[in-house]
């Protein structure tokens, strides 16, 4: 097995997938809906990676090293017959992890498939649990039950899952307390992600940005926090437990606490980009090749090359100026 190293000694570990930049929702800090509307120019069908292409490049970054993938979007659950690609990319070899990010709301109807098909975790968006509150982020009138049972259903099924709530100031700031008090009863990881500059029309401002430090100081004044060592290198969210109990709450800090230095991830956009970084400006077009009728060999050694030239470290180095750059948007790479 060969590893790939990039110039800042991060090697390759693991690769998100985005499978459609499509969503039923209009989160305000991701899809804004006067952006994200009805002329919104989403990918046509035939410039997405079909199942078959997805799994082959699969294989190949499994060669490199590569155990976990995740699914993301866009709304992933909204492409059609996503479990027959888990089903496949789980009979790739070397790839022992399949997780997906969902806002959850399809899990009711597709948790059991999903699990029969080879997924292992989930991971559900939830910001509020106040109904008035959330239907103002996802700015689509959608409720918060529908994602309750969505996480209900997964766990039924057996899926391991998390849940990651994004904190807007003047958005959501009052909703993390009565999101902790749930989960810690639930017994589920609850994680913290900060507002983040991805894309270039969600308005992110650093004012907006409620930082890791303050949200874990409020919910140690209430329960005391213990930190939990990572579970492995590269993992993202810093993690800590409900003093005397088992149940987990994490930080996922990519601004006031940047963690580019142990950065091992590779993101595949729905077009079939490969992108080294969140907030890259580009990505190195696989898609053209792989249809194009590259080689096994020919893909590999592209990876490769674009991987050794890697030296991303957006976030150690955001500045106002790098904040305005043409960014890649969050639906389109995923999160
Ligand atoms: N639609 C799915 C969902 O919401 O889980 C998957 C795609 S979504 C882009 C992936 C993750 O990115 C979600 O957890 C979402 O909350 C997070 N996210 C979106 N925009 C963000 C932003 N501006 N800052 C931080 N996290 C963001
Ligand atoms: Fe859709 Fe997820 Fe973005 Fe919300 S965060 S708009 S659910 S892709
Ligand atoms: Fe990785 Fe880029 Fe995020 Fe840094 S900013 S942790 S390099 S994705």
């Amino acid at each position: 097995m060969e590893h790939l190293v990039d110039k800042r000694a991060r090697s390759l570990r693991d690769l998100r997938i985005s499978v459609t930049d499509r969503c039923n929702f209009r989160c305000r800090y991701c899809m804004p809906k006067e952006i994200f509307g009805a002329d919104y120019p989403f990918l046509e069908r035939e410039e997405i990676l079909s199942f078959e292409e997805i799994t082959r490049l699969a294989g190949i970054f499994s060669e490199f090293g590569v155990e976990k993938i995740r699914l993301t979007g866009g709304e992933p659950l909204l492409r059609k017959n996503l479990p027959d690609l888990i089903e496949s990319l789980y009979k790739v070899s070397g790839i022992e992890d399949i997780a997906l990010t969902t806002n959850g709301v399809f899990l009711p109807k597709y948790a059991k498939q999903l699990k029969e098909a080879g997924l292992t975790r989930v991971n559900v968006s939830l910001d509020s649990l106040n109904d008035k509150v959330f239907k103002k982020i996802n700015d689509m009138g959608r409720g918060v039950q529908p994602v309750l049972d969505g996480i209900k259903a997964a766990q039924q099924e057996g899926l391991e899952v998390k849940v990651n709530m994004v904190v807007k100031k003047g958005l959501s700031d009052d909703e993390i307390m009565p999101m902790v008090h749930y989960f810690k009863k639930e017994g589920i990881t609850l994680r913290f992600i900060e507002f983040m500059d991805v894309g270039t029309t969600n308005g992110w401002n650093y004012k907006d940005v409620i930082s890791k430090k303050e949200i874990h100081d409020l919910i140690n004044s209430h329960y005391p926090l213990e930190s939990v060592e990572p579970g492995y290198f590269g993992e993202v969210a810093k993690r800590y437990r409900y003093a005397g109990t088992d149940t987990e709450v994490g930080f996922i800090s990519s601004v006031t606490e940047s963690f580019c230095s142990s950065c091992t991830r590779a993101r595949l956009s729905t077009d079939g980009k490969l992108f080294t970084c969140l907030f890259a400006q580009s990505g190195f077009d696989l898609k053209e090749m792989v249809r194009g009728n590259a080689s096994d060999e020919e893909l590999k050694q592209a990876i490769r090359g674009v991987w050794e030239k890697r030296d991303d470290r957006y976030s150690e180095i955001r500045t106002e100026e790098s904040q305005k750059s043409r960014k890649i948007e969050m639906s389109y790479i995923g999160g």
